[in-house]
């Protein structure tokens, strides 16, 4: 796969829009939806699309994005590899379902799955071990925005998810910074708020894993990104992409987010 863009010399981090459709849709209305999505971004190549739907939607959304540069990603699975796990999925079954990402440790499951950032790290290894990649999720809640403490959630939230990880093991992992406070509220992060934060990873990355694994690392914002603040946000320079819920519901406002990207 791709992960950068440019020519020689100036190579840029290729952007990433990823639509998380979290438990909405089943598979009849997902196969409506690909159908508008490819219909208007199939043939985008300068962007990478990812689209996240239910694990029952997997097999025939995987179906139809065959022979088609549009990826597919799973919400959630479990570290284990298989076993008394009821209810639960493993790296390698969504891999033979054709998924290239997974998105982990994503709010909605930490706060009403109480995950943890051990399990959320345990997941990491897990996946990268199989060959998916992750979508890490990290972000502050509004109390801890107002505290004065953002910085110290994502750091941790950071820490917890690559370690006991060597550097080149997660180096094409992608961090999804979601501020819990924008997330589903139509309030938006505003640009300078996702870069600073985003600034703040990557030098977080640099200091404890190296400028290689910093630069390497795609940090996508999501929190209400929409086509009218798509523009504004994804030209911030460390912000190299979107994880988008409500708005990947709707192939217009999704296409009009990756048109953004691009
Ligand atoms: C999300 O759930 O990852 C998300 C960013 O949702 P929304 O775009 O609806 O805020």
């Amino acid at each position: 796969m791709r992960r950068w863009s440019g020519k020689k010399g100036e190579l840029m981090r290729r952007k990433i829009i990823a639509g998380n459709w979290k438990m909405n849709l089943n598979y009849r209305e997902a196969e409506i939806l690909v159908k508008d999505i490819l219909k208007r971004v199939g043939g985008i190549q300068d962007v990478e699309i990812v689209l996240c739907p239910t694990f029952t939607s997997l097999y025939s959304v995987h179906e139809m994005l065959r022979g088609t540069s549009v990826m597919l990603g799973a919400q959630n699975m479990h570290w284990e590899k298989k076993g008394a796990y009821t209810g639960e999925i493993s790296a390698n079954m969504l891999l033979t379902l054709g998924c290239q990402f997974v998105i982990l440790g994503h709010s909605e499951r930490r706060t009403f799955f109480h995950e943890t950032d051990e399990n959320v790290a345990r997941k990491v290894r897990s996946a990268l071990g199989s060959g998916l990649i992750p979508i890490v999720c990290v972000g502050e809640t509004r109390a801890e925005r107002e505290g004065g403490v953002t910085e110290k959630v994502v750091e941790s939230q950071v820490r917890g998810a690559f370690a006991g990880l060597k550097p080149e093991e997660f180096k094409d992992t992608v961090l999804a910074y979601e501020p819990v406070w924008a997330i589903g509220t139509g309030l938006n992060a505003t640009a300078e708020q996702a870069q600073a934060v985003h600034g703040y990873i990557r030098n977080l990355l640099s200091e404890l894993f190296g400028e290689k694994t910093a630069e390497s690392v795609r940090i996508q914002y999501g929190g209400s990104m929409k086509p009218s603040n798509a523009r504004e946000l994804l030209t911030q320079p460390d912000i190299d992409g979107g994880l988008i819920g409500g708005a990947s519901l709707e192939a217009e406002s999704f296409e009009g987010i990756i048109r953004a990207a691009q």
